[in-house]
């Protein structure tokens, strides 16, 4: 048989106020043929998987464009355009395919389309016609749309949230597609709307039970696969929330019964579900008075959903509380990271620090800045075995406080983050992160606790009150109580 791969994603947040272009995948990285195949980035990897699994079994392996930006506001239509356009010409061109296996996000919104995989879905549905067996690999923070389910033969997302079982969904697609391909199975699909927007960490209470329940659910005869997509509260789209997706083999009445079942096992859980995180200050208290080290997350500055990644309030708070013993991080400020490095390690300058993409950020801090480490092109450990690119970035030290700045925004995944840097965490008392839920696995080894704090910045939790335009139907946990009713 012959395979085609590729990815395209990123996840729009479209109250962001600035453009994800072509800069912007340029930065996360754009990758093509056996460049995806020596790249460090979870879709590198999955590539990697796929090739590996074609070449075990014996199936011919193309690698189209793999591309990646960072979250912020939508897409430059023509830069989408583009992406798709090429991922579409090296089906065409390289075909005929048996199998199409697409890495994609799940809610990409460009500026003229609010479903970016259904639309390219689709499009390589009339190139390789329907007897090619087309599967699509999603984060959970998706726009789980039927559209995409009825145009794809099989969706498959991430379980987990840190999601670091990415490869082990990858194979599964592979192996759902290729029996499909080979007639061996026929993927039926199911959604299940439970009206519900939300954040779900699976690394707690109920939500790690619910999880482990879908997996039990997928050893019923006759199941295939199982999915929840939380949705992403901070995508504005017709169809933004939480579903379950079910797939069966052949069996329609199966999937839709399953799909309600778990959907409703959710729905069920959908208060105790609700983040529930302490104020800046409770947060600061709390960490002050547990022994060891404790992780504070800054949960409404995430970079990885969408949010600038240089809201300065929680650094604020912790100086003006004299908190010493502690390391920030990492707060994107290119010009003040340049700053940095011109003055040299050892220089002391009064710099202006973060504060400066928009409301969001907050104030920017004027402090006095003792430069400690630079490095040209740091990086951390990402999800699984994956590297996050982190650009020029700088160890500062602001009264007792170890603070790093980059210069490629992305949220904090790994302790090396601030290690890479030559900052021992041993001794600290508070490590701040800008990360909504990902520093989890990465943090879990060196933290006594962590503490996910209802910070000030971009991505809040109340989602009950997000300004939704094209999400027109409003029946929906929290903002009703009970909307399934
Ligand atoms: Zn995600």
């Amino acid at each position: 048989m012959r395979v085609f791969t590729s990815g395209l994603q990123s996840e729009t947040n479209t109250f962001a106020p600035w453009p994800t272009g072509e800069r912007a995948f340029a930065e996360g990285g754009m990758r093509r043929g056996g460049d995806v195949l020596a790249g460090h980035a979870s879709d590198h990897q999955t590539a990697q998987l796929w090739r590996d699994l074609c070449a075990r079994d014996g199936h011919d392996f193309v690698a189209g464009l793999f591309a990646w930006a960072q979250p912020s506001g939508p897409i430059v239509q023509s830069v989408y355009e583009a992406m798709r356009d090429e991922i579409l010409a090296t089906l065409r061109e390289q075909g005929p395919f048996d199998v199409v296996l697409l890495f994609l996000h799940g809610a990409m919104v460009s500026m003229g389309c609010d479903d970016c995989e259904a639309d390219l879905v689709k499009r390589a549905r009339e190139i390789v016609g329907s007897a090619a067996t087309i599967g699509v690999e999603l984060d959970p923070h998706c726009h789980l749309t039927q559209a995409l389910v009825d145009v794809a033969d099989a969706v498959v997302l991430m379980k987990q949230y840190p999601h670091d079982d990415y490869l082990e969904r990858g194979e599964e697609l592979y192996d759902i597609c290729l029996a499909k391909a080979r007639g061996e199975v026929r993927p039926t699909s199911a959604l299940f709307d439970c009206r519900m927007v939300g954040f779900y960490p699976t690394t707690r209470e109920p939500m790690a039970s619910l999880v482990a329940g879908f997996r039990a659910a997928e050893q019923q005869p006759g199941v295939l696969s199982i999915s929840f997509a939380h949705g992403f509260p901070w995508g504005d789209t017709p169809n933004t929330g939480s579903r379950v997706l079910a797939i069966t083999d052949g069996d329609m009445a199966l999937a839709a019964a399953v799909a309600q079942k778990i959907g409703r096992e959710v729905y069920d859980a959908r208060e105790a579900l609700l983040p529930r995180f302490p104020s800046v200050e409770a947060a600061l208290t709390e960490a002050l008075e547990t022994p060891g080290l404790v992780v504070l997350a800054d949960t409404a500055d995430n970079a990885g959903g969408g949010a600038p990644g240089d809201n300065t309030s929680l650094l604020k708070a912790m100086l003006d509380r004299g908190v010493t013993s502690a390391a920030l991080g990492a707060i994107w400020d290119p010009i003040a990271a340049l700053a940095c490095a011109e003055a040299g390690v050892g220089a002391t300058l009064q710099l202006r620090v973060g504060g400066k993409s928009g409301p969001a950020s907050a104030q920017p801090l004027d402090v006095a800045a003792t430069v400690r480490a630079i490095r040209e092109r740091h990086s951390q450990a990402g999800l699984g075995t994956s590297r996050s690119a982190m650009g020029l970035s700088v160890w500062i030290e602001v009264a007792g406080i170890d603070v790093v700045l980059i210069s490629i925004r992305t949220q904090v995944f790994s302790p090396d983050a601030f290690t890479g840097l030559g900052i021992d965490l041993s001794g600290k008392k508070i490590v701040a992160v800008k990360s909504s839920q990902h520093f989890q696995t990465g943090f879990a080894p060196v933290a006594a606790k962590t503490i996910q704090v209802a910070t000030q910045g971009a991505i809040q939790m109340d989602f009950a009150t997000l300004p939704y335009a094209k999400k027109t139907d409003l029946n929906y946990y929290p903002r009703v109580a009970d909307p399934l009713a």
